[in-house]
């Protein structure tokens, strides 16, 4: 599933080429993926591609008209950057011509990505963005302990949950525990001070880590021109339970926490 790191890297990539170029036509191949449909595809022909943003795992298009195309991949989409000449791919969900021949594509196997448009410059009035924490990429450490001290439960479902820091999934909740030497089961109550400060630098340096390697590619994710990111060649933990660490040698253990398997080393994670 993409996180913060594949959304930037997506991010990255395509507004350069969108940015001041018109929106000559939308095809919505698959209405359940839109709101606002069966007007969607009108609303946005015409319009001009102003700046791109992100926030977690949210990203957007600002546009002429005061309107925002609001994307959100969920669990297998992904954009990428076609010719009008291009014979169409089977998984292409929403077809925007762009320009004078290219087409930028939403591809989505599961159908369970999201576009919306929000009206006005303050997208944070969207209901699903009212609820997201600050962006975990670019907080301070002091908002990240700030908010950490009135939280209580498991270190890892804590980390998952978009309305604490957005951002973080499982691959990199994993990974941020891993390299802050935490055990991902322990209660955020029970951290301290060093701990705490360890794991607000491994939280951005884990997704540092992941938009310099273009982000994780396990099966959906690639860059708009189909290329797969390369961080899951560096992953400490996630993914590789019953395996060897490969910092001490000792066999990861795995578990489900918050519905999700999370990995760790009895060895490096106290
Ligand atoms: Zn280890």
């Amino acid at each position: 599933m993409p996180e913060l790191p594949e959304v930037e890297t997506t991010l990255r990539a395509v507004a350069p080429v969108l940015i001041g170029r018109t929106i000559e036509s939308v095809n919505v191949l698959r209405p359940n993926m839109v709101n606002n449909h069966p007007t969607f595809a009108k609303t946005l022909k015409g319009k001009t591609v102003l700046g791109m943003k992100r926030h977690g795992k949210y990203m957007w298009m600002e546009l002429s008209g005061g309107l925002n195309l609001m994307l959100h991949l969920r669990m297998s989409g992904r954009l990428g950057l076609r010719k009008l000449k291009d014979t169409p791919l089977s998984r292409e969900r929403i077809r925007f011509e762009i320009g004078n021949d290219l087409v930028l594509v939403f591809n989505d196997p599961r159908t369970l990505g999201r576009l919306w448009i929000i009206e006005g410059n303050d997208v944070y009035k969207d209901p699903s963005m009212k609820a997201l924490g600050p962006d975990a990429l670019t907080l301070t450490e002091e908002i990240f302990l700030e908010r950490l001290k009135k939280k209580r439960g498991t270190l890892k479902s804590l980390l998952l949950n978009q309305s604490f820091i957005a951002g973080v999934g499982n691959i990199y909740g994993d990974e941020a525990c891993f390299i802050a030497k935490i055990d991902p089961r322990r209660k955020v109550i029970g951290l301290s001070m060093i701990e705490r400060k360890r794991l607000y630098k491994a939280v951005i340096k884990t997704l540092e880590q992941g938009i310099y390697n273009s982000g994780t590619s396990f099966s959906d994710f690639a860059d708009l021109f189909g290329k797969p990111g390369q961080n899951q060649h560096s992953l400490m933990v996630y993914g590789r339970g019953k395996k060897n660490c490969r910092v001490c040698n000792m066999l990861l253990e795995s578990t489900k926490i918050a519905q999700r398997t999370t990995v760790w080393c009895p060895g490096c994670q106290k």
